[in-house]
């Protein structure tokens, strides 16, 4: 049967333009439809413009440290539509180039919205259909919203905080999770007033308790004012203002509220359901190992199919399923021992297990944990602290879980990663030299272990 092309992608995220690359490359007649801005969600309102607000963040603390290395800064002022237009600049930089990198691969892209007809036809927003023998869902997630709050459509969500026309002053977040956490911090540093609040006891659930411990600390060091086990129950718009209620029955005044309580795979609306392609309770697609769907004309990867939802899986989800469908692979990815870091100031960096978890599975577990004062900070005068914890299994000595509290955590847990999937002994880490003076040398000094758990 003859198809207009061999692989029709609905999503130019980070995952679908590196499907659509490497299945040109190998000689497929490939389409990408993208019905928002080419890039996707980490690109254009996600982990790259987060990141460059971040290091706007971080200038503060230079500021303060610096004097106390000798240096007098004069005064300082923070201006968010000089931040906005810069990193406007720059994601349309890269929006661009992933434009030119498909179109130098040799796949076509469209800037329109596509839904599936049946298991090789899409229909784009204009009506022509289109044939394929193979099509991929790659069209990510979006915001969930947390439920029925009276006043919810006066917040905003992730999408919108990267480009608010006025800086709020006064912000509310709600969520405990990765983005919770990480606007929190970073508006708070740059001068907001910053009330997060969550359903839980404690940020970020998942990660290693003494992480969530020692970055809450750093959080409200840093001035969040954190609320635990509440939530808002009414917003409401007061001018330019909007006063949130809490479930304790506070009211606090607010410029904007964030509301970052997870998000949802990006399904509704795509036909998925209609032609018979399985999704799961969250409307995720399920795919097999290999991305690929009960129709096996159809794939799905990235954030769609809810398994890790982190750019570089979505990339090499992509990237295995057309090595799969065009050339010799089997489409899967190995989804174990994934790192990621969480963009705070500090940074937390993780792999593998966490404590809780090492204990759950093995009878005997060594945590090895150095807590101290970053060099920088002493003279700098600082406060903040850094956490290094190891965390192994202690009949093989396997280094089953890295968990960082630092500055520089993400840099350093890459490359821990490769360790890791190396399957390193704590003994590989100890003949590792230090390099000195560093925070990573403690990752390979930690002599005695700080506790065992034995069941
Ligand atoms: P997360 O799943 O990380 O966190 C969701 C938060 O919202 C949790 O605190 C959760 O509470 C809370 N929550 C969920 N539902 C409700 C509800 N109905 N009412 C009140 N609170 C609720 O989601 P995010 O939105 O922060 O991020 C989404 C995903 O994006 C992340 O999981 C991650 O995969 C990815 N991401 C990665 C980043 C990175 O790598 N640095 C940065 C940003 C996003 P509870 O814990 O109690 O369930």
């Amino acid at each position: 049967m003859d198809f207009d092309c061999d692989l029709f992608i609905v999503g130019a995220g980070s995952g679908g333009v590196r499907a659509a690359r490497v299945a040109a490359g190998y000689g497929a007649k490939v389409i990408v439809a993208e019905e928002f801005r080419i890039g996707g969600t980490c690109v254009i309102r996600g982990c790259v413009p987060k990141k460059l607000m971040v290091y706007a963040s971080r200038f503060a603390d230079e500021f303060a440290y610096a004097a106390g290395y000798g240096w007098s800064v004069g005064p300082t002022s923070f201006d968010w539509p000089t931040l906005r237009a810069a990193k406007e600049r720059e994601i349309s930089r890269l929006s661009d180039a992933y434009r030119t990198n498909v179109g130098k691969a040799g796949a076509t892209l469209i800037e329109t919205r596509a839904e599936l007809v049946d298991a090789n036809r899409v229909r784009l927003a204009d009506g022509r259909i289109v044939s394929a023998r193979h099509i991929l869902v790659a069209t990510g997630a979006r915001p969930e919203s947390p439920g029925a709050i009276a006043g919810l459509e006066h917040t905003i969500s992730s999408n919108e905080i990267f480009d608010l026309p006025e800086f709020p002053r006064r912000l509310l977040v709600v969520g405990g999770g990765y983005i919770a956490v990480e606007f929190a911090c970073l508006f708070a540093r740059l001068g907001a007033e910053v009330t997060q609040v969550m359903r839980g006891d404690n940020i970020l659930r998942g990660f290693d308790q003494d992480m969530r411990d020692g970055l809450r600390d750093e959080l409200q060091r840093a001035g969040v004012r954190l609320r635990f086990g509440c939530l808002p129950t009414v917003f409401e718009k007061h001018g330019k203002a909007l006063r949130a209620t809490l479930s304790d029955d506070e009211a606090i005044e607010i410029d904007q509220a964030l509301v970052a309580t997870g998000r949802k795979p990006n399904t509704s609306g795509l036909g998925l359901a209609e032609i018979g392609v399985a999704l799961d309770a969250t409307g995720a697609v399920v795919v097999d190992a290999g991305s690929t769907t009960n129709i096996r004309s159809i794939h799905a990867i990235g954030d769609v199919t809810n398994r890790i939802n982190l750019t570089p899986v979505a990339i090499r989800e992509g990237h295995a399923l057309a090595d799969k469908l065009f050339g010799d692979g089997d489409g899967k990815v190995d989804h174990h021992d994934v790192a990621s870091a969480v963009f705070a100031t500090p940074e937390i960096g993780a792999i593998g297990l966490t404590e809780a978890e090492a204990f759950k599975r093995y009878e005997m577990v060594d945590v090895y944990m150095a807590n101290f004062k970053p060099m920088k900070a002493t003279v700098g005068g600082g406060s903040e602290r850094a956490i290094m914890k190891l965390v192994v299994e202690a009949h093989t000595n396997r280094v089953v879980g890295v968990h960082i509290l630092a500055r520089d955590a993400a840099e350093m847990i890459q490359v821990a990663a490769i360790a890791i999937k190396m399957k390193a002994t704590k003994a590989d880490f100890d003949a590792a030299m230090a390099v000195h003076p560093t925070g990573a040398e403690e990752l390979v000094t930690m002599r005695a272990p700080t506790r065992r758990l034995r069941r």
